[in-house]
């Protein structure tokens, strides 16, 4: 391996980063990873760092889960790849689709289908909800609602339901008949509410409408976050999913939650739907199903859409998508280890307790810097908006809050800087101490800066 200053130059020079400039580079150059045990990093330069992003809201059981390293080893011994397409199958995927109509019967899904991630999954999920409605003869249900600030990847298909300019603009046109209702965001939102419960009504009453104005007949399906994580944490009220699922149930759209961050107990509950008492018709899962040690994602497919897949007879049927690694064996292997850990650990009780300490550590935080425009959090999702003007909502600058990112580092934690947000997603495995630690760092980025 070279030395920190190869790495550091020549990553500048040939390596070309998602959700970044690449003139950037060499201005700010990003942090090189070279280590990880428990929740900590350690980089280039033997700089020890809390992980308080918890890699990409994926690394949920640290960087020191032994069963999930194992499962992959030996796997690739055994079996390192056969595919799933029609005519074969393996044992890992058949074990984990087994297992994991277990682990979400609760919420009302009865099949898998896997994926390399969390993009793949909901381009299957939207391709799936078309078909469904194909198949009842609902030909012409071809559109799809979402919510602005929604994240839904970066195929064309989850671009085009995402509700971020920024990971559209450049890449129009996108995908035809996609349209965008308000987040439930009580800090900036069109109807300027700020009481949760009203915004969620205002919010529901706009799906609806969308749907009238389109008419019933053309809308396949709409797909949200139940907490929204990479649009900068936006947890609605209660009530908001559950009259989304009510008015989709009435106009007969398909429900897709996308839980590519909230699955698997970040929001204090084993899926986010389960957590707002929802079971949705198709649920996109991939991130910590692996914790994040092998790309891998699935949809899960409830009752509804797996019986009219499976009792229709003639080809609108049969699933025409797939991908090479759909199902790959060291990935259904890697998940059949981690979910029995994520379990057993009970992190989502952890993730409830520790992450009602890092929000009320935030809020604290609000109190003693005018930064702080506004704190939000469910469970282990938790962000702050900075702002440099509390009355406008200004949102700052990105040189202060990349001042903020710098100091939290050298402080010894690791941060996520996205827009205006600080976003902490940290495993779900952290302790009260480590929550202390992140909220002085963040303190102390913040005090430099004012
Ligand atoms: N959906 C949601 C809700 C996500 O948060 C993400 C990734 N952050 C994706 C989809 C896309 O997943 P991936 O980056 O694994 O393709």
């Amino acid at each position: 391996m070279h030395d920190s200053n190869f790495l550091k130059e020549n990553n500048a020079r040939h390596l070309w980063h998602p959700m970044a400039h690449p003139a950037e580079m060499q201005a700010t150059p990003p942090k090189v990873v070279m280590a990880a045990e428990g929740v900590m990093l350690t980089d280039v330069d033997g700089h020890k760092t809390l992980d308080a992003v918890g890699g990409l809201w994926n690394v949920n059981l640290g960087y020191s889960c032994d069963p999930v390293k194992k499962a992959i080893a030996e796997q690739l011994e055994q079996l390192p790849y056969y595919s799933a397409f029609r005519g074969t199958s393996t044992g890992p995927a058949v074990e984990l689709s087994y297992m994991l109509r277990k682990w979400f019967a609760p919420d009302g899904m009865v099949r898998s289908f896997f994926t390399s991630g969390g993009s793949d999954s909901v381009e299957t999920g939207l391709r799936l909800a078309r078909q469904y409605h194909k198949i009842r003869g609902d030909r012409d249900r071809t559109k799809f609602i979402s919510l602005k600030k929604g994240y839904h990847g970066t195929h064309f298909g989850g671009a085009s339901v995402s509700g971020n300019a920024n990971f559209r603009r450049n890449y129009e046109p996108l995908l035809p008949g996609c349209f965008h209702i308000p987040a439930p965001y009580t800090y900036r939102n069109p109807f300027n509410e700020t009481d949760p419960a009203r915004l969620a009504q205002f919010c529901a009453q706009a799906l609806e409408d969308e749907i009238v104005f389109q008419g019933p007949d053309t809308v396949a399906a709409f797909i949200m976050e139940p907490v929204l994580g990479a649009g900068g944490v936006i947890p609605p009220h209660e009530s908001f999913m559950p009259m989304v699922r009510e008015i989709c149930d009435r106009h007969g759209v398909l429900l897709i939650a996308d839980e590519v961050i909230t699955a698997f107990g970040r929001t204090g509950a084993w899926t986010g739907s389960r957590l707002w008492g929802v079971r949705p018709d198709l649920m996109t899962i991939a991130k910590a199903i692996t914790n994040g040690y092998f790309p891998f994602g699935a949809v899960m497919i409830g009752e509804t859409v797996a019986e009219a897949f499976e009792t229709n007879a003639d080809s609108f049927g049969s699933i025409g998508h797939g991908y090479t690694y759909s199902a790959h064996p060291v990935g259904c292997a890697a998940a059949l280890a981690c979910l029995p850990e994520t379990h057993k650990a009970d992190v989502a009780s952890n993730a409830a307790a520790r992450g009602a300490e890092l929000l009320a550590a935030c809020e604290g935080l609000k109190a003693e810097h005018s930064l702080i425009g506004d704190v939000r959090g469910k469970g282990l999702m938790v962000a702050l908006e900075l702002v440099s003007d509390r009355d406008r909502k200004t949102p700052v600058d990105k040189k202060t809050i990349g001042t903020v990112f710098e100091v939290a580092y050298a402080e010894g934690v690791m941060l996520r800087v996205s827009g205006p947000n600080i976003i902490l997603s940290p495993p779900l495995v952290i302790t009260a101490g480590d929550v202390a630690k992140i909220a002085a760092a963040i303190s102390a980025g913040l005090a430099a800066v004012a």
